[in-house]
């Protein structure tokens, strides 16, 4: 029952690739060698390729797909949904059901500070619209000059020019002459990566507290009254899924409520239960002004994203601000917005959240263990369903590999083959698999992991 474009081989489709697909973050000269890998469908944790090959999805996709492929009661809202009205916009004073449905929905599993959301398609739409309410909030305020966005290095906030402007990753920076004016970095609450530096001597807790007062010393460079807002994911993903110690939220906290700053939590990755609680301030203790998502709101079944703006913001806006100039022909989409709703439902009904804090959360963190007893496992981090195996040698002295080596891609290479999908950063190896994972294939995912860690070493 495949529609007549899907009726291909691998090879046809390697050659229409090749010659017609720009990819996101891919080398085309390394990927002409290969030939692209085509995905066909998917079920639960698993996906298949073209060749017919069965491959766990550790990854949910990008960080999404968190109920996992070939959930009915999403793919029957969406059909039903496009049946019924399949767009419309929620510009100039109107709305569709599913999108207003959908706010009250959000405001009613986010913390009490929620009670507004702005709607996009995609968390880098979501990260542009906090440099729009920021800058609209302190000029409503009476201060014009508070600009600056804090964020930090090594962070991922999306690829428009003002998302990776405010993310941190150096490779994004160079290609597009990035940051934009406006916006400061400081490093990141990386413990391993500061072992020899910063966090030499230090216990986790100490170096939490140090890491956190880099935001302080930055406040007091810029000029307290210079500074918005600082931004940061809960726990950094695409940056290797650093965990932080658990004193660098509060002190965080303190730091912005000190000086006046807007908190931004950017919960693309952490929201939705990957953490454990439905929302990564919950699990570090923040209480963010604002709170910005995207993938788990769909599980990836349809592009929708946001901000959740706390009441310290959508109080301004609301009753001082006029006409808010900002907004995206898909904000609320129906479509997305009635898939999200029976997202919202498989999460409730599933337990899924209660599930990775109690359950497989904990049972993952204690498989990993198990892992350390490798040679080349420096540490293994975890939070929820997201985890970080650092990859070293000396395990004693815990050097780091040559960069030329390439270890992360080397393991990840070794993983495709052996049916995992795991993601490399650096010599840091990732997973988040989807929330829906039993025990069961915990188990099975860690047995691939060290599979790959013993071929690579
Ligand atoms: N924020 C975080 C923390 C992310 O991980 C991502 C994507 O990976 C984004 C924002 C950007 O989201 P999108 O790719 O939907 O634009």
């Amino acid at each position: 029952d495949l529609p007549p474009f899907a009726r291909r081989s691998t090879r046809e489709w390697q050659a229409a690739d090749a010659a017609h697909f720009l990819h996101p973050f891919t080398d085309h000269q390394a990927l002409a060698t290969k030939g692209v890998r085509v995905i066909t469908h998917g079920d639960g944790v698993y996906v298949w390729d073209s060749d017919g090959r069965r491959i766990f999805d550790a990854m949910s996709g990008l960080w999404c797909v968190n109920v996992g492929y070939g959930q009915g009661a999403l793919i029957e809202a969406a059909a039903q949904q496009m049946r019924t009205l399949p767009y419309y916009n929620a510009f100039f004073q109107t709305t569709t059901p599913p999108a207003t449905a959908l706010a009250e929905r959000l405001a009613a599993v986010t913390p009490a500070q929620f009670r507004h959301v702005f709607f996009s398609s995609s968390g880098s739409e979501a990260n542009d619209t906090v440099i729009r309410l920021v800058r609209r909030y302190w000029d409503l305020m009476g201060q014009p000059e508070r600009k600056v966005i804090v964020s930090r290095l090594n962070a991922y906030h999306g690829s428009t020019m003002a998302a990776a402007s405010l993310g941190g990753m150096a490779a994004m920076h160079t290609q597009g002459g990035l940051p934009i004016p406006g916006i400061a970095h400081i490093d990141q609450p990386h413990f391993w990566a500061h072992r020899h530096g910063a966090a030499k001597g230090l216990s986790r807790e100490e170096f939490g507290v140090v890491a956190a007062r880099w935001l302080e010393e930055k406040i007091a460079e810029i000029g307290p009254d210079k500074v918005a807002a600082f931004i940061g994911e809960p726990v950094q993903g695409a940056g290797g899924v650093v965990v932080p110690p658990s004193t660098y939220w509060p002190e965080i906290q303190r730091i912005c409520d000190r000086h006046g700053i807007l908190l931004v939590s950017d919960e693309v990755v952490c929201g939705f239960g990957r953490t454990g609680r439905w929302w990564g301030c919950e699990t570090f203790g923040t209480r963010p002004d604002l709170m910005t998502f995207a993938k788990g709101v769909t599980s990836g079944y349809v592009p929708l994203g946001g901000v959740m703006v706390g009441e310290r913001v959508a109080r301004v806006l609301i009753e001082r601000g006029g006409e808010f100039e900002h907004g995206y022909t898909y904000s609320g989409h129906p479509v997305a917005c009635a898939v999200a709703l029976a997202n919202l439902d498989v999460i409730e009904q599933q337990q899924l959240v209660q599930r990775v804090r109690e359950d497989t959360g904990p049972y993952l963190a204690q498989q990993l263990a198990n892992l350390l007893d490798h040679p080349m496992v420096g540490e293994v981090q975890s939070c929820g369903l997201m985890a970080a195996i650092q990859l070293c040698r000396d395990i004693p002295l815990r050097e780091s590999f040559a960069p030329e080596i390439a270890i992360g891609m080397a393991c990840r290479g070794h993983c495709f083959d052996n049916g995992l999908v795991m993601r490399a950063v650096g010599d840091r190896m990732i997973v988040a698999p989807p929330l829906i994972m039993t025990r069961a294939q915990v188990d099975e995912m860690c047995g691939l992991i060290r599979q790959a860690l013993d071929r690579t070493y």
